[in-house]
């Protein structure tokens, strides 16, 4: 699980020398809080165990030079002057270039061998991984020092200016400010958060549909545009400061699908905060129960589950040992996460696992996790 010394290794191959540092950075599963962050709501996300690995020797000069061991491939720019070629890995460590010195820091070169464990494209969030490794090897050979919060938000621009990709703020804000064993309670408006204990006798268990995302862009972005126009008929900024008393009296006068779209917006909400309470109490069941009500939102009213997922969430549903199961991430297939008890966790997997196959004929990945710490240096 732990590519450290896979990574040195890597480096040592490539490079024919020894590393400075390693720094590493993880993904990310979202417990509860779909959806919201761009309405400015709670999310309550922890850092997995799986995530990108960055073995870095400082250089005396400008140049950036890169190998992604997943990839096969190497690339490097000059930090004197880049410029956004082609859809590449290497542009999201260029946009996180690019953002840390719009911001005032003098960055320094240096040479790095990347390997990461994060499945790409399945709604774990490789790219913010990559992205805070890359701020993090930044920060070291640069010396600036490291506000995780400024750093997640250098993060999300390189991914929204310079990628382009029109991501929240939550992907980045964990894998930058996660805490061993506990989730993160974040507000996505003020960026404050809070770390809460994950319950005690369970296990997280995220599981992954095998389907990706189709046009998910043109549906993300349209749902977007469907919470702004429900915040419009509010008069609000952000969805987040509508209550749901002002909604439910209001709603009928809303089109049907904005009315769907800020119905689940705004419960989800109340059911993060009372996610996080539930968690404080150890309270699994409502955790659980919760982790479901958020499910069957998404499915119904934001609609952005897919078969797969609604089929993989109803069988994980159906296993005794489970509490509560929901379509994570952006939706359009990618992964389920399931609170599992722990003495059921072993069963649970293989039996969740097989019954998926049956009734689809794909073949789920399961990763069970604990919650880690955020993006850190591991030696040197
Ligand atoms: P995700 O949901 O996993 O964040 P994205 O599409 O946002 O999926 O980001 C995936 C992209 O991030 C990849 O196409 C690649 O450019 C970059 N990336 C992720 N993991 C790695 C890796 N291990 N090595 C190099 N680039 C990576
Ligand atoms: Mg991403």
């Amino acid at each position: 699980m732990n590519l450290s010394n896979d990574v040195v290794s890597a480096f040592r191959d490539h490079y024919g020398a020894e590393p400075d540092i390693v720094v590493c950075a993880p993904g990310r599963v979202n417990l509860i809080g779909e959806h919201v962050d761009y309405n400015g709501g709670f999310v309550l996300p922890m850092a997995i165990e799986r995530a990108m690995w960055m073995a870095v020797r400082y250089r005396p000069d400008q140049e950036v030079h890169l190998v992604s061991c997943d990839f096969g491939q190497t690339a490097h720019f000059n930090l004197d002057g880049f410029e956004y070629l082609k859809p590449h890995w290497c542009e999201y460590i260029k946009g996180v270039a690019h953002a840390l010195q719009k911001r005032g820091h003098t960055l320094q070169g240096w040479d790095g061998a990347m390997l990461g464990n994060v499945p790409r494209g399945s709604g774990l969030s490789s790219s913010a991984a990559l992205e805070l490794a890359a701020a993090k090897a930044f920060s070291e050979v640069s010396g600036f020092p490291w506000d995780p919060v400024e750093m997640a938000l250098v993060g999300q621009e390189s991914e929204n200016k310079w990628v382009g990709v029109n991501c929240g703020i939550m992907d980045q804000m964990i894998s930058a400010c996660g805490r061993a064993g506990h989730a993160y309670l974040l507000d996505c408006r003020s960026l404050e958060g809070t770390h809460v204990p994950l319950p005690t006798g369970v296990k997280i268990v995220i599981l992954d549909t095998a389907t990706r995302r189709g046009l998910v862009d043109s549906a993300y972005n349209e749902r977007r545009q469907q919470c702004e126009e429900a915040a419009v008929f509010f008069g609000v900024e952000l969805l987040r400061d509508v209550t749901p008393e002002r909604f439910f009296a209001r709603e009928k006068d809303l089109p049907e699908l904005t009315r769907k779209r800020a119905r689940h917006v705004i419960t989800e909400d109340v059911r993060t905060l009372a996610a996080a309470d539930a968690m404080r109490m150890n309270d699994s069941e409502t955790l659980g129960r919760l982790m479901w009500e958020s499910h069957v939102s998404l499915r119904d009213d934001f609609e952005v589950s897919n078969d797969a997922l609604n089929t993989l969430v109803d069988l994980a549903m159906a296993h005794e040992g489970c509490l509560g199961a929901r379509m994570t991430g952006a939706g359009f297939g990618g992964c389920a996460v399931a609170l599992v008890r722990e003495e059921a966790a072993a069963a649970f997997e293989r039996e969740v696992a097989a019954a998926y196959q049956q009734a689809t004929q794909l073949e789920p990945a399961v990763y069970v996790t604990g919650a880690t710490d955020g993006a850190r240096r591991l030696q040197g």
